[in-house]
């Protein structure tokens, strides 16, 4: 086992910060009443429950009573899909996403195919930018929900959420944003961007598993996916997650506080790592846009090799990073992202995603450049792929 642990897979999730630790012990101990009872313990939970909303909508621009917790960006993107689906199937029965969007989008709208919803796709550019020309050509009478994530969990491009948001607002439609990897990353403000609902989650932004939110604009009709109790105003049932709550609300306070020093100290590391891996590794393609991008993610496809195998090499070294997307890591499927974005096959096979974080150093980044140009010379001279086409020049 080496002893370098260098955390490079922030995307998939972050370690929980301190300040949302120990914001979040007393209410596993001390503060443990459940939010629905008629009692003194209960009450105390909800004053916390009520902070921790205020704290979130704040640093949206949204009113507390448009925050709803779920547990996760999961259950957000299933439920503005699968919610505003179910509440204007009358109206019609067509959706738009993107391509490039998270499972949990994806494997929902297959889902919905199946109850009878018919489902396009935006195009994307060679970045996995929206064409928002071919957005509005493909909107139809029917239909009903327009989602884009606002940056993608895999090349880090960010979206023009504003711009689709218009274009949904001028055909009546509703509009999604899963804005899981930019919230707490990119400052945002719901009712300057204009979308109807919108995905959040803690664990991405120094704040605890298994907790999240779902910005559904006031007047906008969506139906429970949960349906239970009387939690959230009748929306979300299941017994409310007080510790989780409070931990994202803090961490998420945090993240906000720190937003500008965060992003640009993390961009820096992240451009270093780019500019040396272009400069140093020959036949690299990095995936995604050099800038417009989120500050944390640097995607790269290594030709003539697995991504597979330099994950393990410099897991070995003592590296953690992602073959892809976190969420398709340990699947041999090619990245449906890096596809869409018109990848061959193979690019989109080797592709390894480096997503740093607040804690990593320029120590760190350095030694994880040093380690790849070794494992992947290493790598390719064990590739006959390689020697067949090693001399071919890779742009
Ligand atoms: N959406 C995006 C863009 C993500 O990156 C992720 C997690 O990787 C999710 C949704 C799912 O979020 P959670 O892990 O909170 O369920």
């Amino acid at each position: 086992m080496n002893n370098k642990n260098i955390y490079f897979d922030h995307a998939a999730t972050t370690p929980l910060c301190e300040e949302a630790l120990n914001k979040m012990i007393p209410y596993f101990t001390e503060v443990f009443g459940n939010p629905n009872s008629q009692h003194a313990f209960g009450r105390e939970s909800v004053k916390a429950v009520d902070e921790a909303r205020d704290t979130i909508a704040k640093i949206i621009n949204a009113k507390p009573s448009e925050i709803y917790f779920t547990s996760g960006g999961t259950e957000g993107d299933n439920w503005a899909l699968r919610g505003v689906a179910h509440a204007f199937k009358d109206k019609g029965k067509h959706l738009i996403i993107s391509p490039i969007e998270h499972a949990a989008m994806l494997v929902t709208a297959k889902a919905l195919k199946k109850e009878g919803f018919e489902v396009s796709y935006m195009k994307v550019d060679e970045y996995g930018v929206v064409d928002l020309e071919h957005l509005e050509s493909i909107i139809r009478p029917d239909t009903i929900f327009i989602g884009c994530m606002m940056a993608n969990n895999e090349v880090g491009t960010i979206e023009p959420i504003k711009e689709i948001a218009a274009i949904a607002k001028k055909h009546g439609v509703i509009c999604f944003t899963d804005a899981v990897q930019a919230a707490g990353v990119l400052k945002i403000d719901v009712k300057d961007l204009g979308v109807d609902l919108m995905s959040m989650s803690a664990h991405k932004i120094y704040g605890p598993k298994g907790v999240g939110a779902l910005y559904i604009r006031n007047g906008v009709k969506v139906e429970s996916i949960l349906t239970g109790g009387h939690q959230e105003r009748m929306k979300r049932g299941g017994t409310t997650n007080v510790a989780g709550i409070v931990g994202f609300a803090e961490a998420f306070k945090i993240a906000d506080r720190d937003i500008d020093k965060n992003f640009e100290y993390v961009s820096m590391l992240r451009d270093r790592f780019i500019d040396r891996v272009l400069e140093e590794v020959p036949f690299v393609k990095l995936n995604g846009p050099r800038t417009g991008r989120l500050p944390a993610n640097a995607d790269f496809s290594f030709k003539f090799i697995e991504g597979e195998s330099i994950l393990f090499s410099l897991d070995l070294a003592g590296i953690a990073v992602s073959s892809g997307s976190a969420c398709s890591s340990g699947s041999l499927e090619p990245s449906h992202v890096l596809l869409a974005l018109g990848l061959p096959e193979e690019l989109a096979h080797g592709s390894i995603r480096f997503s740093f974080g607040k804690h990593n150093t320029i120590e760190e980044v350095d030694y994880a450049v040093d380690t790849i140009k070794d494992a992947v010379k290493r790598l390719r001279e064990m590739s006959p792929l390689f020697k067949a086409e090693g001399d071919i020049k890779y742009v």
